[in-house]
């Protein structure tokens, strides 16, 4: 694999599997007509779309690693780990996604009868009609809902207003811990990288430990070039990444051409001392 910095290499995005509204293969022309060299799909809790993508890719010439972005509970907050790399076939991270993705139905109908005490009907039944893989409704497909009826002008207002802690439909979740999740990505074979670190609601000491509870457990990066990080951010934990002695991913956490903010493979490119997470694939 090349371990050039400088390869466009999209490490993050999402399918019609898990919250994302484009196909496999649709994102794997998008990701192509943009160049990107090395793609993974990175579907939440869910390996559904893997071979569709990788074939896909194949197709277009462009790189591929298999990927996944894991669900965990951390300290009372939800952080979310990438798997890359990993035997999309691994018996042990299909279960493990199973187990994950459980609760997703219930907590779906929870969140409905919320939004229902605020005035907001239909909400279960909505959300559903947008969620292309029943098993994985998640607060995207919610939001997209929210807009869907005017109640909200973008998914962004979603999220400020609705569906996070101590708003409206938020329903507080036991996802996978991260020990878990770490050791059935390396059990698959695959490396985990700590997905948009900026995004966590979590102390600097709370941050510290996960950084180095994810070290000791044989996690070996965090995301500094994100769609999900300000350009600040990318300087923020790239620092991290020199501190803790963490390789350095970068992807858009693409999931629609009108929400995402940042498109496949148009970010720039990770700073030039920091060693890439793709050094490490085959
Ligand atoms: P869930 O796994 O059901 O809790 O849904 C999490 C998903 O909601 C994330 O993967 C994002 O796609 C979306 N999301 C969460 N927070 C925000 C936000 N502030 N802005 C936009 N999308 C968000
Ligand atoms: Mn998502
Ligand atoms: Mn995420
Ligand atoms: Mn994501």
């Amino acid at each position: 694999m090349n371990n050039s910095f400088a390869i466009n290499a999209d490490l993050h995005s999402h399918s019609i599997i898990s919250d994302g509204t484009l196909t496999p293969e649709n994102l794997a022309e998008r990701a192509h007509a943009n160049g990107v060299q090395l793609w993974a799909l990175t579907d939440h809790d869910e390996l559904g779309g893997q071979e569709r993508a990788r074939q896909a890719a194949f197709a277009l010439g462009i790189q591929y690693v298999a990927g996944v972005e894991i669900s965990v509970s951390w300290m009372g907050q939800t952080i979310h780990i990438v798997g890359l790399g990993i035997d999309a076939d691994h018996i042990g991270i299909l279960e493990g996604l199973r187990q994950t993705r459980e609760g997703r139905g219930n907590r779906a109908k929870m969140m409905a009868e919320q939004l229902l005490k605020v005035g907001i009907p239909g909400a279960y039944e909505g959300a559903l009609q947008f969620a292309r893989n029943e098993k994985l409704i998640s607060r995207t497909h919610f939001a997209r809902y929210l807009v869907e009826q005017g109640i909200c002008a973008d998914t962004e207002h979603v999220f400020k207003n609705y569906l996070v802690e101590d708003k409206p439909g938020f329903v507080p979740h036991v996802w996978a811990s991260l020990d878990d999740a770490v050791s059935w990505i390396r059990d698959a074979g695959g490396v985990a990288v700590i997905a948009h670190p900026g995004r966590y609601r979590l102390s600097a000491m709370q941050m510290d430990e996960l950084f180095k509870r994810f070290k000791d457990l044989g996690g070996l990066g965090i995301e500094v070039v994100t769609g999900s990080h300000s350009p600040s951010q990318y300087q923020t934990y790239s620092k991290i990444a020199d501190q803790y002695g963490f390789l350095a991913s970068r992807g858009s956490d693409f999931h629609d051409p009108n929400e995402s903010r940042i498109d496949l493979g148009l970010l720039p490119n990770l700073p030039e001392h920091l060693t890439p997470i793709w050094s490490v694939f085959k």
